[in-house]
């Protein structure tokens, strides 16, 4: 025996008749059972307690009871990423031979999947505008199984007729999955609202500070929850500890932080407009969007924080509003604290041919600005210079 030390076996964690306000990091992947009866109780559901990382983490479930009481529901699912809550619904609900149908304008990597990825597992797609409630309608065959649905599109933000979806989906007996991210459970509460699978890519507005990659999804029926569950943990889609913790943080101040940027939003709204630069602006609050009418109805008045817009010019002009913004961040993403600027042309649909673009009305001079939480004086002042810079 040497003199030296134990370092391998853990020192205990010291105890405190005080307790810690801020919820504790808990990174171990493995958890010790007192003996073989004590882990057969835990699987079998007699007693409750974590065995695996990949399986359950007392973070991963914290951040899930703060999301399902958002959007009124029990039971969420914490997974990598959003596209990982996709992929866990999608190969979890759906198998060999089934069809789905598909929003048009969904998250790109959505469309991917349902376009090139899983026909390679014998599930085919086929994509519908989703505020045509005929055109989803006619899109559905013997086959159809699910129907995945964003209600804001991206960049367009046309919003879905959920209203008319949700009742296809009853007549139909299909699954509803509403991937909720634009809209957050704030804007539209989606499982209240009947979707049967709500996912949310909780790396943009829910953690909201761009520093965590991580996905929810929330399901009503038991047995589709285990599908998904067991998906998520096979495919180890699984979640790390330490991001779950960043999200719980950045959760905490998730409704200052939606108000304040929608506020925001709608003032930008109103500065794009009156600029001549500036040939239209997509905007779900402004009278002549062409949902108007359904966003006031679905949204309560929650017009979100995403504005878009054309400018006159092609991508000269482009170019000369993200230079003459360079504080605002010119990134392909949303959900920031901070205001992000995005140019679908080429970021998320450079993938689309001229022409496939044109159809969407996503021109070279076309932006989609995800508004943040900087004072109103502040982006007005930048994006005032930034579009005289277009003229
Ligand atoms: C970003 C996004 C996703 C994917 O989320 P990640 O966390 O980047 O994997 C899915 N759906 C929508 C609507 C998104 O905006």
């Amino acid at each position: 025996m040497s003199d030296r030390p134990n370092l391998v076996r853990r020192t205990p964690f010291p105890t405190s008749v005080s307790r810690a306000v801020a919820t504790p990091l808990q990174p171990s992947v493995v958890y010790a059972s007192p003996d073989p009866d004590a882990l057969d109780a835990q699987y079998e559901g007699r007693a409750s307690g974590y065995t695996y990382g990949r399986e359950g983490h007392p973070n991963a479930d914290v951040l899930a009871q703060m999301i399902d009481r958002m959007e009124g529901g029990e039971g969420g699912i914490v997974t990598g990423s959003g596209m990982s809550a996709v992929t866990a619904t999608l190969l979890g609900l759906l198998s060999n031979g089934d069809h789905i149908v598909g929003g048009n304008q969904l998250y790109g990597r959505s469309l991917r999947m349902m376009t090139q990825d899983l026909p390679r597992w014998g599930i085919t797609a086929t994509l519908a505008d989703p505020t045509d409630v005929a055109a989803m309608e006619a899109a559905i065959t013997p086959a159809t199984k699910l129907l995945l649905i964003e209600v804001v599109s991206n960049p367009t933000l046309r919003v879905a007729d959920m209203e008319g979806i949700e009742a296809l989906a009853r007549e139909h007996g299909l699954i509803l999955v509403v991937d909720n991210t634009f809209t957050t459970p704030y804007a539209f509460p989606a499982y209240a609202r009947g979707a049967d699978v709500v996912i949310h890519s909780v790396t943009k507005l829910l953690a909201g500070h761009s520093d965590v990659t991580l996905g929810y999804v929330l399901a009503r029926d038991p047995a589709q929850r285990k599908a998904i569950y067991d998906t998520n943990v096979t495919l180890g889609l699984t979640p790390s500890p330490w991001d779950c913790w960043m999200a719980e943080r950045g959760l905490y101040t998730f409704d200052m932080r939606f108000e304040r940027a929608q506020a925001n939003a709608a003032a930008l709204a109103r500065l794009f407009a009156d600029h001549p630069a500036v040939e239209t602006v997509l905007y779900p609050g402004r009278p002549d969007h062409p949902d108007h009418n359904r966003a006031g109805a679905l949204l309560g008045g929650q017009w979100g924080n995403m504005v878009s817009f054309r400018l006159g010019g092609g991508r000269a002009a482009a170019n000369a509003l993200a230079r003459a913004a360079p504080e605002i961040a010119f990134a392909p993403t949303l959900g920031d604290v901070g205001t992000t600027l995005s140019h679908p042309a080429s970021s998320s649909h450079r993938g689309l041919t001229p022409e496939g673009r044109a159809a969407l009305g996503i021109t070279e001079g076309f932006f989609r600005v995800s508004v943040g939480c900087e004072p109103i004086e502040l982006l007005q002042r930048d994006f005032k210079t930034a579009l005289d810079a277009t003229l």
